[in-house]
């Protein structure tokens, strides 16, 4: 491992395993300013864990120097919580695709926001499923042809940052991978959040999505204004719903106790009202 009292650069963070994804692929500003950001905290990579699921997203597990599990479609949460359960001094990061999250492991995001365990959740959002090679996903736009819906999609995509809000999630933000710096800024906000931070990054993929391109979301994406007060709910809405633009930041972050603060209650609560030895709860049987 690096380090060894040397202050760790973002490179130092990398792999030896070299990104095998396309040329220009949005993945690539995200992957920059993930490892920008665990430079600028110097997070030690022997206490770090990433968990990813299927898809071009699932190699970033691989790039990134500290421990590492590429898990089933749509079971990173899951196996994430389970990671920093069994060993809570990880910092625990999932990184999954609009797929994985949305639409085959969709199930799992509402409760692991709820239930708010301390890991930092990054979707890597393109609209489309690239590994595949370009069927539609859950955020595809609506009238967007892809190998799966060639007379365009007639559903409306979902929304990630209006669906975190809704699941209560304490940590909500947006990034666009052409501007590393400010995904760089926002990864590390959401690592040092104690409970569930989940970012939606978008990242165009220039291979199989023609319409959700960087020159495209370059034409729409406006940062949230500074004076935007984030621990105000109602206001990360109104800017989560504008129909013009696409606002990137952080909208929303509260601290609320964590799964495992809740976990460790339960627990102090129920020894508490309920002393007895194993012989008297076995005798309840
Ligand atoms: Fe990136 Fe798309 Fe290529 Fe996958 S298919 S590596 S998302 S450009």
């Amino acid at each position: 491992m690096p380090g060894d009292g040397v202050a760790l650069k973002a490179k130092d963070y990398k792999s030896d395993v070299e990104p095998v994804w396309c040329p220009g692929c949005g993945d690539f500003g995200d992957l920059a300013g993930f490892t920008q950001a665990l430079a600028a905290l110097q997070l030690a990579p022997e206490n770090m864990a990433i968990v990813s699921g299927i898809g071009c997203s699932g190699r970033f597990s691989h790039f990134i120097n500290c421990y590492a599990y590429h898990t089933a479609h749509g079971r990173a949460i899951p196996t994430a919580v389970g990671v920093k359960s069994a060993s809570p001094e990880l910092d625990v990061f999932v990184v999954a695709g609009d797929g994985d999250s949305f639409s085959i492991g969709g199930g799992h995001l509402p409760h692991a926001a709820r239930r708010n365990p301390d890991i930092t959740y990054l979707i890597l959002d393109n609209a489309i499923y690239g590994l595949t090679k370009g069927q539609s996903s859950p955020t595809t736009p609506q009238g967007m042809k892809s190998g799966t819906s060639p007379h365009g999609m007639f559903n409306p995509p979902m929304d990630p940052v209006q669906m975190l809000l809704a699941y209560g999630a304490t940590f909500v933000a947006r990034g666009f991978s052409s501007n590393v710096k400010q995904v760089a800024a926002i990864v590390k906000a959401a690592i040092d959040h104690r409970g569930f931070s989940a970012i939606q990054l978008i990242s165009p993929c220039p291979t199989f999505n023609k319409v959700i391109t960087f020159d495209y979301m370059k034409q729409r994406v406006t940062e949230i204004p500074e004076d935007h007060d984030s621990s105000d709910k109602e206001s990360a809405y109104r800017y989560a719903l504008d129909p013009d633009r696409v606002f990137t930041g952080i909208f929303y972050r509260s601290e609320e106790p964590t799964m495992f603060d809740k976990n460790e209650h339960q627990r102090s609560l129920s020894v508490a009202q309920e002393p007895c030895t194993v012989e008297e709860l076995m005798a309840r049987f």
